[in-house]
């Protein structure tokens, strides 16, 4: 018979909108082609409030009716033969949603608990990247804390930013995603307004360097031999890649694949290849680098365990770039998951 594929989205956190686009293009996808006889999808929707339900198709439920399809955990979780989380952000992209399906021992998609805990995580990340001397920004991580604290050392911390880093610096929460609480500061004021600002999101704050960049990213696939596909670049006119430009259509562009020298792009897949294993990755991730042409310097700025997955979205589009369509790549991502936990 086929495979039911548990399709989980939505979910808490501020990118629950992205999800719920990025599920309906892979339920689409997996009813295509072959994939129509090898898979049945079940929509299992994590509504804002973290309450699941089961669906009949893939959107955003409305209506009362819904109190009646409270999810009956077990009874549905037990008929699902691979669960597919395309949650982004905290609770789904952080190792949470993982855990759990780690502890119903039942094949999943994408990274393991450590991988995407520490990949949401920019202060962990960092480390573990540092750690195999992954060039990347220069950074300072501290507790939110610390700004609470006293005045004194509050005024220490700035003074060791503004000569460690310098200005414009980029002040983010550790652990979000989709550019949520992150502010780029050229002074000090602006640099206190975007600390405060941070530590209401996160306990603890990371500020790195700002760097004149063009920003390209590569897809990942593979568990134990991932492949890297064709670097892609973003480009947008607005102060830096935040959540308006992400979000509002037409305000950035995607150019697959980036026009860049050829060693660059071989560099770029060559870090992405060694932070996927360096994580210990599996799946899926997309890395996203900083390059700087007046230096030709190339940093790596962050991994997404589970990119956005829309039709437009970056990582389905650089392996399409790379020969591998939509409807296949949701089916390779399936085998990936039953032959890591099978
Ligand atoms: P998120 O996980 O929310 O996407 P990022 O670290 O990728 O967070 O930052 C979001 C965007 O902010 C980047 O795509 C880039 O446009 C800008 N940005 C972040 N850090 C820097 C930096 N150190 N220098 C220059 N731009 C940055
Ligand atoms: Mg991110
Ligand atoms: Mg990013």
């Amino acid at each position: 018979g086929r495979l039911r594929v548990g399709l989980l989205f939505g979910g808490r956190s501020r990118e629950h909108e992205v999800s719920v686009v990025s599920a309906a293009a892979i339920a689409q996808a997996f009813t295509e082609g072959d994939n129509r006889d090898r898979y049945e999808v079940i929509p299992i929707y994590i509504q804002k409030d973290g309450r699941w339900r089961v669906t009949d198709r893939v959107g955003i439920p409305n209506g009362e009716a819904l109190e009646d399809s409270l999810w009956q955990f077990p009874a549905v979780a037990e008929t699902i033969d691979v669960w597919f989380p395309i949650l982004h952000g905290p609770n789904g992209e952080d190792g949470t949603i993982q855990g759990l399906l780690e502890l119903m021992q039942r094949p999943y998609v994408g990274s393991g608990v450590a991988a995407s805990a520490i990949g949401m995580d920019k202060i962990l990340m960092k480390t573990v990247f540092g750690a195999v001397g992954l060039p990347q920004v220069r950074y300072i991580a501290l507790q939110s804390s610390e700004l609470w604290s006293d005045p004194c050392r509050y005024n220490h911390l700035c003074d060791r930013i503004e000569t460690e880093l310098g200005y414009p610096c980029f002040v983010k929460p550790a652990n979000l995603g989709s550019s949520v609480g992150i502010s780029k500061a050229k002074n000090r004021q602006q640099l206190t307004t975007a600390l405060e600002a941070a530590a209401e999101l996160d306990r603890r704050i990371i500020v790195e360097t700002g760097v004149v960049a063009r920003e390209l990213e590569c897809a990942v696939l593979g568990n134990d031999k991932p492949q890297a596909s064709v670097v892609g670049e973003i480009t947008y006119s607005s102060e830096f890649y935040d959540y308006e430009t992400k979000y509002t259509d037409g305000r950035a562009q995607l150019h697959i694949p980036a026009e860049i020298p050829a060693a660059v792009s071989e560099q770029i897949r060559t870090m992405s290849l060694q932070a996927f294993q360096v994580l210990d990755a599996a799946g899926l991730a997309r890395f996203d680098f900083f390059y700087v042409p007046s230096t030709g310097e190339v940093l790596i700025n962050e991994v997404n365990t589970l990119p956005g997955f829309t039709a437009l979205s970056m990582y389905p589009q650089l392996w399409a770039a790379s020969g591998v369509p939509f409807p296949e790549l949701v089916h390779r991502l399936v085998q990936l998951a039953l032959e890591r936990h099978g």
